[in-house]
């Protein structure tokens, strides 16, 4: 699979809670580029598996279904959407069933190479791609590419602040967030196919300490050294 040049895109990879969404969403809105959600397609994906009742260790059965499925992609930044035959899937995809099994479903080879297809496409007129194999795989001629990471802690405390219960205080909901990211990063980051991998040339920022809008300045820095001009 031979990458179409990326000239306008900037990658933005890291672990699930590190910041790459809204940092992703903030430096697209900027620069007027799309806003392409790679965890959202393979959560689309995910979901279909899972309402067809299939093994996601199955891996044919996996590329089957997947196959069939038509994942579509809102990629503006300010209204980002996933849509799954149709009908818009953008809040069920963060259901607790699919974060569970998303890992499986993604590791399987065919469904990557589906996906990342997609995702070039949806990335060629210009945009900010967040994942796991952006820089690596996705667009790796991509003239930006960040590697975003924050403190686990930090990330399970945020991860679990995004979920409808609410309660980024109590610490056993904190504390199951982050034995699943645990859990999610060790297996995304050792599957065969474009494991979670900062690319050689990314440059590593950490967000611990970092509001998104600090971060979004520094990738904003790094775009307008390459070249990118924010939008009127
Ligand atoms: O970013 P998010 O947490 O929504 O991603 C969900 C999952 O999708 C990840 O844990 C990973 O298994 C998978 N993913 C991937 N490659 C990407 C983006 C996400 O394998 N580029």
């Amino acid at each position: 699979m031979s990458p179409a040049p990326s000239p306008r895109v900037i990658a933005l990879d890291g672990p699930s809670g590190s910041g790459k969404s809204p940092v992703a969403r903030g430096v697209a809105r900027v620069l007027g580029l799309s806003y392409v959600d790679t965890g959202a397609m393979y959560r689309a994906a995910t979901l279909a598996v899972l309402r067809a009742g299939v093994p996601p260790t199955d891996a044919e059965a996996v590329e089957r279904v997947v196959s069939a499925a038509t994942i579509s992609l809102s990629s503006d930044p300010d209204a980002p959407g996933v849509q799954l035959d149709g009908a818009d899937v953008t809040a069920e995809i963060r259901g607790p069933e699919v974060t569970a099994t998303v890992s499986a479903v993604s590791a399987v080879p065919a469904v990557r190479r589906r996906m990342v297809a997609q995702q070039r496409e949806l990335a060629a007129g210009g945009a900010v791609v967040e994942g796991r194999d952006i820089g690596t795989a996705v667009a790796p001629d991509a003239p930006v590419k960040v590697f975003l990471d924050a403190d686990p802690d930090v990330r399970a405390v945020r991860r679990a602040g995004d979920r409808d219960v609410g309660v980024r205080a109590e610490g056993d909901v904190v504390q199951a967030v982050a034995l699943d990211l645990a859990r999610r990063d060790r297996l995304d980051s050792t599957r065969a196919a474009s494991p979670l991998q900062a690319a050689a040339d990314a440059v590593h920022l950490d967000s611990t300490a970092l509001s998104a809008d600090e971060v979004i300045a520094r990738v904003l820095e790094l775009a307008a050294a390459a070249g990118f001009a924010a939008a009127r």
